[in-house]
């Protein structure tokens, strides 16, 4: 990294978490604030944690996304780094699984990450700096019964990060992808203890992650550590999926 670039590298910089209302993406907002930045959170309650400008943005409607986009210009300045975190899931078996279980699913984890990509990069190309961060999962990579939307779904943002890292790099853009395993969240808190239990057994870390465990690889990507990876898929599951 050149001198010019560590002394840009510290400043505070314009963050946009996407599906920032609760879960992993609330984590990772609250961390970016605790790190010194600007955040900004979307979702469709358009909840935030405090220090978060909370925007109502449903990332399945193209224009949500730039209405959200340009309200976070006009408070904070143009996004810098873009943590494309909103998803949902609709489980079933492949035989059961309806047209509108497997759109509804690609519509906001796939479509809608590429939307808010696709928003943030004119900027950041413009200012020849940029960080676009995909929230996957373990089982994009691995597989789930039960999961077919899901797991294609996220797996499809490692084709697009890495199609992003070779289109944007020459810019100064890194794009990478975070694979969570397990992690502490109200929908696993839900699980009962023996389902837990056979679920940590497979994990060689033997226990669920902590929202601040994926929120750190975040702050680690945005940062000037984080300068020489794009293209990246980077797996915070305790070797469930093995490095992938
Ligand atoms: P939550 O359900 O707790 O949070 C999801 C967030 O996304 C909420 O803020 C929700 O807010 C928002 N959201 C959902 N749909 C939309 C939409 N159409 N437009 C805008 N915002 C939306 O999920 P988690 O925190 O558990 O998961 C976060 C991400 O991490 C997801 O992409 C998930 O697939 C991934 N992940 C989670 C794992 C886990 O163990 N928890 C493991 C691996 C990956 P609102 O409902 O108000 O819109």
């Amino acid at each position: 990294m050149t001198a010019a670039e560590q002394e840009a590298s510290t400043e505070s910089r314009v963050v946009l978490v996407t599906g920032g209302s609760r879960g992993i993406g609330r984590g990772i907002a609250e961390r970016m604030v605790r790190a010194g930045h600007r955040v900004a959170a979307t979702s469709r309650s358009g909840e935030a944690p405090a220090g978060v400008l909370g925007i109502e943005c449903d990332v399945t409607d193209a224009g949500q996304v730039e209405a959200a986009f340009a309200q976070v210009e006009a408070a904070y300045g143009p996004v810098e780094v873009l943590v494309a975190n909103a998803g949902i899931n609709r489980d079933t078996l492949v035989m059961r699984m309806s047209d509108e279980d497997w759109d509804a699913v690609i519509a906001a984890n796939l479509t809608g990450a590429f939307r808010v990509a696709r928003q943030a990069a004119r900027p950041m190309i413009r200012n020849r700096f940029g960080r676009i961060i995909f929230i996957s999962s373990v089982v994009g990579l691995l597989g789930s019964a039960g999961q077919v939307n899901y797991a294609a779904s996220k797996s499809g943002l490692v084709g697009m990060a890495r199609s992003l890292a070779r289109e944007l790099g020459s810019r100064g853009v890194t794009a990478n992808v975070v694979a969570p395993g397990f992690i502490k969240t109200a929908m696993t808190d839900e699980l009962d203890d023996k389902l837990v239990a056979k679920y940590a057994e497979q994990i060689p870390l033997g226990r669920f992650g902590e929202v601040d465990d994926v929120a750190g690889v975040i702050e680690f990507l945005a940062g000037p550590s984080g300068s020489y990876v794009t293209g990246a898929v980077i797996p915070v599951d305790g070797g469930l999926g093995m490095g992938h």
